[in-house]
């Protein structure tokens, strides 16, 4: 009989999510709009010090979204982080524009100001090559960095950037709930944030995420666009193509619940990471070297995935699959770091400024389990599993 699943990370209810389900039962409010969602709003807005929230379907309905309030068009070349999942990109194609891949740099894995800058002036200078062909000069018409994991991006140096071309940007915050830089939120940079609720992410609605930006017409617009574009008329009237990308009153209840719990998830996650860390360092004594994703002094990190190096070079030519298989025979779940999106079959072609840190990242990467509901006979399973391979 195999012993049970660990896994990456899995749902944390809190106990209170049920109580507001059930008075959107009782009250009737099984709608795309209602208390729950207003209320979960409201619980968002005062947990980034954005001014304000709109509750959607999906994290990526955020990112779609904001790119089209950025009128981003066929064409348009937009830039994004290449190390990350594919949600981050995917609305870029949505809206038939042209991502710009750009690596990351080895002290926070996320979006590398410099070749963020280079890519930009090809942008400009046309020097951009898409699918064999030459793109016109033109200036990028946003900027998507992501926090990894929930490890902050550089930025300050992001946004200074930004400014300097007057780009916007759309801050993918999806892992990054409760991280924060300077004691700034991450998801408040941008002239967008986006958030997650999925199923793995720290804390979750079944599925859900939210658009956040201290511009109230555009978080209102943001409203219109999401629930089919209707105009002020008493008949359906449209003068805009809409989506239905709204969150239900139900699944708000959800998020309602899980706001309550979300420090002590924090905690959970971050306690997590110690004690691998801790542990990391007794197998170096062993004459190993594993390394863990790296913090900026001035960052916080929810560490919502502790996310893990293995050269073989350092460490007896042990790979990340040699943990990974070891892990699975044992019914652990752990995943290797994202594959970059250059490299990914669906971006064949599209340009990418780099110089190979993502793609050694996921070369040698891999996330360990991580939920917030990890007990202390999980870690002891998953720590005997590693031991044995780090002999
Ligand atoms: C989860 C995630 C998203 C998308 O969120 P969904 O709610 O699943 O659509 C976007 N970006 C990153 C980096 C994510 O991890």
């Amino acid at each position: 009989m195999s012993k049970p699943k660990i896994w990456l990370s899995s749902p944390h209810m809190g106990g209170t999510e049920q109580k507001y389900v059930t008075e959107a039962f009782e009250t009737n409010w099984v709608a795309p709009l209602g208390p729950n969602v207003n209320g979960f709003e409201a619980d968002l807005q005062r947990y980034t010090g954005i001014s304000h929230a709109a509750a959607l379907s999906s994290g990526t309905a955020a990112i779609h979204l904001s790119l089209i309030l950025l009128d981003v068009k066929p064409g348009d070349m937009v830039i994004c982080q290449s190390f990350t999942f594919s949600a981050s990109a995917n609305p870029i194609a949505y809206q038939g524009a042209i991502p710009v891949f750009i690596d990351s740099e080895p002290d926070t894995w996320n979006m590398s100001p410099e070749q963020l800058e280079r890519a930009i002036l090809a942008c400009i200078n046309g020097e951009v090559m898409n699918k064999g062909m030459k793109m016109p000069p033109a200036l990028p018409k946003a900027i998507i960095p992501v926090h990894l994991y929930g490890v902050p991006a550089k930025m300050d140096e992001i946004m200074q950037i930004a400014g300097k071309y007057n780009i916007p940007v759309i801050e993918d915050a999806a892992e990054a709930l409760g991280s924060s830089i300077g004691g700034r939120m991450c998801g408040s940079f941008g002239t967008f944030g986006i958030l997650s609720f999925n199923g793995n992410k720290i804390i979750t609605t079944s599925g859900g995420g939210a658009l956040i930006s201290n511009n109230s017409e555009a978080i209102a617009k943001a409203r219109f666009l999401a629930t089919q574009a209707r105009d002020n008329a008493p008949h359906y009237q449209h003068s805009h193509i809409g989506y239905n990308y709204r969150m239900s009153n139900i699944v708000a209840g959800i998020g309602r619940g899980q706001m309550e719990v979300l420090e002590d998830r924090i905690a959970a996650r971050r306690a997590n990471f110690a004690r691998y860390e801790k542990y990391f360092a007794e197998v170096a004594e062993r004459g190993y070297r594993v390394k863990l994703q790296p913090c900026q002094a001035d960052a916080f990190s929810n560490r919502w995935l502790t996310a893990i190096t293995i050269n073989p070079a350092e460490n007896k030519g042990i790979t990340r699959e040699t943990l990974r298989l070891a892990l699975e025979t044992e019914n652990i779940e752990s995943r290797p770091l994202w594959k970059p999106m250059h490299l990914q079959p669906i971006f064949e072609d599209t340009p990418f400024f780099g110089d190979g840190t993502s793609e050694k990242l996921f070369e040698e990467g891999l996330c360990l389990p991580s939920g917030s509901n990890l007990s202390n006979e999980d870690f002891k399973r998953i720590t005997d599993i590693i031991d044995s391979v780090f002999k």
